[in-house]
This record gives C-alpha cells, sequence and structure tokens, in this order.
C-alpha cells in the first residue's frame, strides 16, 4: 500500500490502524502533502463553503501556577511581566470584538487562582445576558467535574484544553511531576459529557514528540471525536528550559490539518496564531490545508506582548480592528471569506 493509498483508506473509513500512521507520518512526501491538502479542502469547502468562522481570543490573564517545561507563561518564568484584566476590561474587548462582527469570544488564561470558578461564571453569565447571539468558549485549564458544570450552567458553550498528546510518557517529559496526564484526559472526559463542544489538541514537534506519539494522537481524535482540534508547531520561548529545541515543522502541522479533516470531516479546525509564526503565509496555507477558523485576537494592546506562549508570536502589535482586517485581506486573497455567525459544530447531514 502506498501513501495515496493509505490516504484514501483514511477518507473511506475515517479510520487507520496505528501502524499505518506511524508509516504515513515518517514517509510522506510534498506529493502526499499535496494529495491530502487537496481532499481536505474539497471536504472542507464541500461542508463549509469557502467561508472561514472567525473567534475573538482574550487573552485575560497570563498567571499561570502551572510550570509546562515549553510554555512561556509557566509560573517560573520570573522574566515576564504579569498582568490580569479586570472584569470590565473583559466586557470591553467582548463589546468591541461584537462590533466588528465576533459571535464566539473564547476567553483564555493561564490557570490563574483569582479567576475561581465562581469569578468565571459571573463573567460568562454577564457575557451571554449582554449578547444571547454569541457563544462562549473558555479555556482556563484543568479544572474539577463541579466547577465545570457550574460554567457550563452559567451559559459556557465550549471549552478548549489541548491533551497536548496521547502519550503518557512523552506528558511527563513535557509537564513537572505534579502534573498528571490522567487528569487532563479526564477533564476532556469531562468537559464532553457536560455536554460542551470540545476540543482537544497537540503541538507539532514538541521536544522528545515521535510519530508513534502522533499516531497516538490520531488515534485518541478518533476514538474522543472532539467537536475542535488545535494543531499547532511548537515554538521555543527563550526563558523557558526548552529555548534551545528546534521548532516544529512547518510542513508536519499542514500535513495533519489536512488528516485530521480527512478523519473528522465536520470537525472546527483552526489555522492557528502559531502557524502564522512560524511562516508569514501559514494561515493562508492551513485553511488551504483544510482549516476553517481563525482566532484574532482581541486582547487590549497593552497586554498582548505580556501573553506571550513562545517566542516571535505574531499579532502582538495590533489593535483588533486591524486584526480583523488583515486576515479578512488574507482570506480574500486565497478565495475565502470570514463569516459573522456563531460558527457551532454541527453534524454533516445536518449542513448539508
Ligand atoms: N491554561 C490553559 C490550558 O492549559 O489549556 C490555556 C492556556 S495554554 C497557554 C494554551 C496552549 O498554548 C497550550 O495548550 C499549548 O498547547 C500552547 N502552547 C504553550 N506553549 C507553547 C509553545 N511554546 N509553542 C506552541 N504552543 C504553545
Amino acid at each position: 500500500m502506498n501513501n495515496r493509498e493509505i490516504i484514501d483508506r483514511l477518507s473511506a473509513e475515517r479510520s487507520l490502524p496505528k501502524e499505518l500512521w506511524v508509516r504515513l507520518l515518517t514517509e510522506y512526501s510534498d506529493d502526499d502533502r499535496a494529495y491530502a491538502a487537496e481532499k481536505a479542502r474539497n471536504i472542507s469547502t464541500g461542508i463549509f463553503g469557502r467561508k472561514i468562522y472567525i473567534r475573538g481570543i482574550v487573552e485575560f490573564s497570563n498567571i499561570c501556577r502551572n510550570d509546562c517545561l515549553y510554555c512561556g507563561i509557566r509560573r517560573s518564568n520570573t522574566a515576564l511581566s504579569r498582568y490580569r484584566l479586570t472584569e470590565d476590561e473583559i466586557l470591553e474587548c467582548c463589546a468591541e470584538g461584537y462590533s466588528f462582527g465576533f459571535r464566539t469570544f473564547v476567553l483564555q488564561s493561564g490557570e490563574d487562582a483569582f479567576f475561581t470558578s465562581d469569578r468565571l461564571a459571573d463573567i460568562v453569565r454577564k457575557i451571554k445576558l449582554s449578547y444571547p447571539d454569541c457563544a462562549v468558549t473558555l479555556s482556563v485549564g484543568e479544572l474539577e467535574y463541579g466547577e465545570y458544570k457550574l460554567l457550563r450552567d452559567a451559559g459556557a458553550d465550549r471549552y478548549l484544553l489541548r491533551h497536548e498528546t496521547a502519550d503518557r510518557e512523552h506528558y511527563g517529559k513535557l509537564h513537572p511531576a505534579e502534573m498528571s496526564w490522567e487528569h487532563r484526559m479526564k477533564c476532556l472526559r469531562d468537559l464532553k459529557s457536560l455536554g460542551y463542544q470540545t476540543g482537544a489538541g497537540i503541538m507539532v514537534g514538541s521536544p522528545y514528540q515521535t510519530a508513534e506519539c502522533i499516531a497516538k494522537d490520531m488515534l485518541f481524535f478518533e476514538e474522543f471525536q472532539p467537536h475542535m482540534i488545535g494543531i499547532g508547531p511548537f515554538i521555543p520561548h527563550k526563558d523557558t528550559p526548552f529555548r534551545d529545541k528546534t521548532a516544529g515543522s512547518y510542513k508536519l502541522t499542514l500535513f495533519l490539518l489536512s488528516l485530521c479533516r480527512i478523519m473528522l470531516p465536520e470537525v472546527l479546525l483552526p489555522a492557528t496564531t502559531a502557524l502564522g509564526t512560524i511562516d508569514p503565509r501559514g494561515r493562508e496555507e492551513g485553511v488551504l490545508a483544510g482549516a476553517n477558523v481563525i482566532m484574532p485576537n482581541l486582547s487590549p494592546l497593552a497586554v498582548r506582548k505580556k501573553y506571550m506562549l513562545y517566542d516571535n508570536k505574531i499579532c502582538t502589535g495590533d489593535e483588533s480592528a486591524q486584526c480583523r482586517h488583515c486576515l479578512e485581506e488574507r482570506m480574500r486573497s486565497i478565495g475565502y471569506e470570514l463569516v459573522i455567525g456563531r460558527g457551532d459544530w454541527q453534524e454533516r447531514r445536518a449542513l448539508k
């Protein structure tokens, strides 16, 4: 079986055995990537048209109790100046975003103890009251079931929590001993059982990642059936233990986007900021590889540079309006348009 035949099999069966994943991920050529990208693009335009959903991200705190070895806002990074937006500032970001046409707000932060689930639930309620036509996505890390439930009851619609890796041992090399792979996976199951549209995901090329690890990630996606998948390259940050590690491969990230689209046709798949950071055309190429979401920044300009997860992060010097406009132009240049709307996950037959 050659690689094209493996990709055809994935397309027909929405599934591959592990050994074929490993083979595909170790031996792919530019030609295989182009073949997968074309298939993925056709699936994506067949379901969503040439329309790209936008989500406005509000990075409301860079304070974090965790010490993930790859992350620029890890607790041990003393070189970073920390900030926390007030509730009013968060609501102002949403107001501004709404006026630019955003109908999904993604509230993302480090694991900041100040923002208890009660405080967050208040904020979610206020956003939903002011903008009943909008979706709220949370991305605030690992919580307990009761806390996720409280936030869901307050009106949160979606939750992004990358599992980071489906390989337990690999997880242990990316995180300090006090963090647990089992707990992160349990969080994802809790979120899904509570009715959140749930997003999992990985960094491509994170240190010590092997083709076998990514094969396990793909098997996990197949089994878990996330509504959203966040895949971006790992990019080193100068003030972390991984400062000298190599960034993830641009081509492999694009290939994986295509393979995710082929395996889970209706999944919401962003062309991430990290992809746009390692290549100036990353977000356009991400869309052409099968992505259908982009997530511009709505954080106040004054704090953008402080939410530096990795070096040289793009869009940290532009006002939200500029970001929105720039992305609109970028999408138009490849024949796509940004749409105003919540852009919920839907079953394929409902979309047809
Ligand atoms: N605290 C929340 C959590 O743990 O999910 C949300 C914030 S966390 C910074 C968001 C994501 O950023 C992580 O899931 C990770 O995949 C990504 N990230 C962190 N450091 C990165 C790096 N150096 N390169 C690429 N992505 C990175």
